[in-house]
């Protein structure tokens, strides 16, 4: 009893085009940033994966700084320059992870 040595399957004769290639199936995963504001926000941290309110730091933003230099220069120099300083919707606010400490965005006042 013979084999043909050519015994190939008529599929397997063809060229495979390039679109037959094994299919790689991509998993798309959705986390869903929360918008960071002057206030904390709850959120999936992107490192420790835990959910979590974010840590915030409040940073005078630079145009509290610029704020503080023009006032200066209009002939303010008894501490009202140091308003812009002060004013919470002039900072700058950094918010973190409290788990892992991950910095996770600023959110700027301007
Ligand atoms: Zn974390």
């Amino acid at each position: 009893m013979t084999v043909p040595s050519r015994a190939v399957s008529p599929s397997a004769q063809k060229s495979q085009p390039a679109s037959a290639r094994p299919q790689v199936q991509h998993q798309t995963v959705i986390v869903r940033t929360p918008v960071l504001r002057s206030q904390g926000a709850r959120t999936l941290c992107p490192c420790c994966q835990r959910e979590i309110y974010t840590n915030t730091n409040k940073k005078a933003s630079i145009w509290a700084w610029i704020s503080c230099c023009v006032i200066c220069c209009i002939g303010c120099f008894c501490g009202c320059c140091f308003i812009p300083l002060c004013m919470d919707t002039c900072q700058d606010t950094e918010h973190s992870c409290p788990e892992c400490g991950t910095d996770l965005g600023t959110y700027k006042a301007f």
